[in-house]
């Protein structure tokens, strides 16, 4: 059975040739807009900075980044795990989740201790502090004590060496200036008896003079 085919561009009637419609010619200006459409649709993937023209498109799951198939065989990732990155999107689209209940189960209660742990420690730490204050405080109030006991000592026994300093001097300073008060009274006596007219008062004078100068 041959059907007749009208072509579309041509308009011309043509019979279906018997290796079907493979054999027939191609329209190659309208297969090169459906191949530049199909392109269009299915965005290639960008090329490797690395390997001039070759698309990235391996996952490399060791790197987490995009490797072209030179990128493989012999540069930089030689022997990596790879993976589509569609098929390691999809794998790992429950890993956040399942992340975020182990953190909000066990690890918040490590942090939960953690924290209590902290608190305790800085508590016993305070107290050791606030102990040796407390006996820094109680030393040094005993030695001021000490200290005050002592200085009261030595000033009682420095007022009683100036009270036996001047038990000891006074008296002596005390006759010398009598001494010297006798003296002076003897010398402006002396110089009256010189001045006396009367033979019989310089006499009794000057005997009373020489008495008191003996
Ligand atoms: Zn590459
Ligand atoms: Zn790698």
């Amino acid at each position: 059975l041959r059907l007749p085919i009208k072509c579309p561009n041509c308009r011309s009637v043509v019979e279906l040739p018997p290796t079907g419609v493979d054999a027939l010619p191609t329209n190659v200006s309208l297969r090169a807009i459906i191949e530049k459409y199909q392109m269009d649709n299915e965005p290639r993937p960008p090329s490797c900075q690395e390997h001039h023209r070759h698309p990235l498109n391996m996952y490399c799951i060791q790197d987490r980044q995009l490797i072209c198939g030179l990128c493989l065989t012999v540069g930089q990732h030689q022997g990596h795990p790879i993976d589509d990155l569609q098929a390691a999107f999809i794998r790992e689209k429950q890993t956040p989740s399942l992340l975020l209940a182990r953190l909000s189960e066990q690890r918040w209660a490590q942090v939960c201790e953690l924290a209590e742990q902290l608190d305790q420690d800085k508590a016993r730490c305070e107290a050791l502090v606030r102990q040796d204050r407390q006996e820094v405080d109680q030393f040094f109030h005993l030695l001021e004590g000490i200290l005050a006991r002592k200085k009261h000592a030595y000033l009682e026994a420095l007022d009683k060496a100036a009270a036996e300093v001047s038990l000891a001097y006074d008296p002596l300073i005390h006759r010398v200036k009598e001494l010297q008060e006798e003296q002076l009274d003897l010398v402006s006596l002396g110089s009256s008896v010189e001045d006396e007219d009367s033979p019989l008062v310089f006499l009794e004078q000057v005997h009373s003079f020489r008495e008191r100068g003996d």
